[in-house]
């Protein structure tokens, strides 16, 4: 059925959103994200997050992390200014950012819960996806903070968050990411075969790119480094969102894909929104 409260987003729309950059542009004023993610276990989380933000269009990437995905990252982004944690340490000393990625593969120990509220005590808004969803599951205040928050759950995740059941979530979306945005008080990202976007008192936006092949190991760590470029770059959590989707799902058209093609497609992604020819001429 049609609703009034949410409508599906298209080129002219995410067109418009898109930050460019002009001749008076430069990498900082483009956007500077962090990325906190990845950890001895899952270093791949991490080089595939800091690549859906530089093949997304940042500024600069500051990513932060243990020796090994450090290691990884270092390894494939040379573009990445790196600092290294030690354990238990927080990101105080990583640099100025304009917003923070927080979670993907970042583990759930001692150490993971030293960055997630370093991150979060940030004056920045910050995602949160992935293993920084299960930390702030388990303490919801985490959440309360000055700067926005976006979270980008799937199904799995937002029924832990919300203490319901996924097959009930996964039955019944719409209304379960308005009610998380509302509950939580943060913009929702709700991941699936479609991917909603929702705000308190906004319609809820839905994503209609994309395809079952994404459905594999890394695609969303590749869109949480997109959507957080986005929100370094200037961008409402509810337009980063709305543009990562959108963006994430054309470069996930066609597959087989494994989720660094995913990031590799995001250039062209952004050309064929940004460089569409105008229907009005
Ligand atoms: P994650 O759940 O973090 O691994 O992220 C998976 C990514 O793939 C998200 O962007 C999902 O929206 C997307 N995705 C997963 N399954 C499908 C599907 N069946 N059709 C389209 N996109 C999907
Ligand atoms: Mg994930």
């Amino acid at each position: 059925l049609p609703d009034p409260d949410a409508a599906a987003l298209t080129d002219p729309d995410v067109a418009v959103l898109l930050p460019r950059p002009d001749a008076g542009s430069d990498k900082y004023r483009r956007g500077v994200v962090g990325i906190a993610a990845g950890s001895e276990r899952y270093t791949g989380a991490a080089v595939l997050a800091v690549g859906g933000a530089l093949r997304g269009g940042v500024g600069m990437v500051r990513y932060a992390g243990t020796t090994a995905p450090v290691a990884q990252v270092r390894a494939r982004w040379p573009e990445a200014v790196i600092t290294t944690l030690a354990p238990g340490q927080g990101i105080e000393e990583v640099g100025r950012v304009q917003a923070w990625v927080l979670g993907p593969g970042l583990g759930t120990g001692d150490e993971a819960h030293a960055v997630a509220r370093s991150v979060l005590a940030s004056d920045v808004p910050v995602l949160v996806d992935a293993d920084g969803l299960t930390l702030v599951a388990e303490d919801r205040t985490l959440l309360r903070r000055a700067a926005p928050v976006l979270i980008t759950p799937h199904a799995g995740e937002l029924a832990r968050l919300l203490g319901v059941p996924r097959a009930r979530i996964e039955a019944r979306r719409l209304e379960h990411v308005r009610r998380a945005a509302v509950e939580l008080g943060v913009t929702v990202l709700l991941k699936g075969s479609t991917t909603l976007v929702a705000e308190e008192d906004r319609p809820v936006r839905i994503n209609l790119t994309g395809s079952p092949w994404l459905a594999t190991g890394g695609t969303g760590d590749v869109l949480a480094g997109l959507a957080g470029a986005l929100l370094a770059a200037g961008l409402s959590g509810y337009d980063a969102a709305s543009c990562a989707a959108y963006l994430h799902g054309i470069a996930g058209q066609d597959g087989p894909l494994a989720a660094a093609d995913v990031a590799e497609a995001l250039p062209g992604a952004v050309r064929s929104v940004a460089n569409r020819p105008r229907e009005d001429g």
